[in-house]
């Protein structure tokens, strides 16, 4: 690994290369994608900028589908990149695959497999593995948080690191647990370092998760924070205004599914002084379930 012009890890300290890795853990890079460092200042340099399109849609507008990384033919040739040869560029064709492929699948199987082989959406080449779901799929209440983070990566099960031990104990204020709730994420693969998805991202997602609330079909929703809340509701405001509003999730043109937005676990970890305001949320969750006369863990 070269670590910068002058210096290889050989020359360093185990020490002074934990400090190094430390640096990028807090920098926010936490898994190596290639074995060589890729240089996209340089990359970009040599690419000539497409023309700007015009569009009307929410998909911003982005050049025909391509191998990203395929160098132009004067271009000097780069050692090769396993992540950079699978990326693609996506475009409307991406889009029109996704909503195809979720659109025909009869069955959350049906679902899970047609993601396992969609590849229009690159946060899949970066994650370990597609975070489908957990929980009951014929439960009444269903959960939909933003994206796997990294234990979820490993392990494939959505919110089972830090945020999901919180949602565990939210859960069982509640009383629900697991076994009664079905789980999962407006973004099934792990962005880099946790980032946010970005609107193409959503987008491209979108079909899935859409069809995965068809094919569930919960009596109510609950959207974990401000990912799932504006894909999901249109809502352009932020969680923080919006929580504990009872909104409508249009599931087809005459069924509505009522949807609580809330806090995302996540955020009451770093920002413990709200749980107040999400404890306020669930008991109207709890309120809700009781009214639709809804199981919880007691049986009650
Ligand atoms: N955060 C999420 O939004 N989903 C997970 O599965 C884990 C953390």
């Amino acid at each position: 690994m070269q670590l910068d012009g002058d210096t290889t890890q050989q020359d360093m300290s185990v020490g002074a290369l934990a400090a190094v890795l430390h640096y990028y853990a807090d920098a926010g890079i936490d898994c190596a994608l290639a074995d060589n460092p890729i240089d996209r200042f340089e990359e970009s340099s040599r690419k000539k900028p497409e023309p700007q399109k015009q569009s009307s849609t929410a998909v911003a507008p982005r050049p025909a589908l391509k191998a990203a990384g395929t160098s132009q033919a004067s271009a000097p040739q780069k050692p090769s990149n396993p992540v950079a040869e699978r990326t693609t560029i996506p475009d409307e064709t991406a889009l029109a695959t996704a909503r195809e492929a979720a659109g025909t699948a009869g069955t959350l199987k049906a679902l899970q497999d047609a993601l396992l082989s969609f590849e229009g959406c690159n946060l899949r080449f970066g994650a370990r593995q597609t975070v489908f779901a957990d929980g009951k799929p014929q439960a009444d209440i269903m959960f939909i948080g933003e994206a796997p983070g990294g234990d979820e990566d490993r392990q494939g099960i959505p919110f089972v690191g830090r945020a999901g031990q919180m949602l565990d104990k939210m859960l069982a204020a509640i009383r629900l647990d697991r076994s009664q709730v079905y789980i999962t994420n407006m973004i099934p693969w792990r962005p880099p370092g946790n980032r946010t998805p970005t609107p193409l991202e959503i987008e491209l997602c979108r079909p899935f998760i859409e069809r995965h609330i068809q094919l569930v079909n919960p009596k109510v929703l609950v959207l974990l924070g401000n990912v799932s809340t504006k894909a999901l509701l249109g809502i352009n405001r932020g969680i923080l205004s919006f929580r504990g509003t009872w909104s409508e999730y249009n599931l087809n043109s005459d069924t509505i599914i009522p949807s609580m937005p809330t806090l995302h676990p996540a955020y009451l970890l770093r920002n413990p002084a709200q749980k107040k305001q999400s404890w306020a949320d669930f008991l109207s969750i709890r309120k809700r379930l009781d009214e639709l006369g809804l199981p919880s863990k007691t049986g009650t």
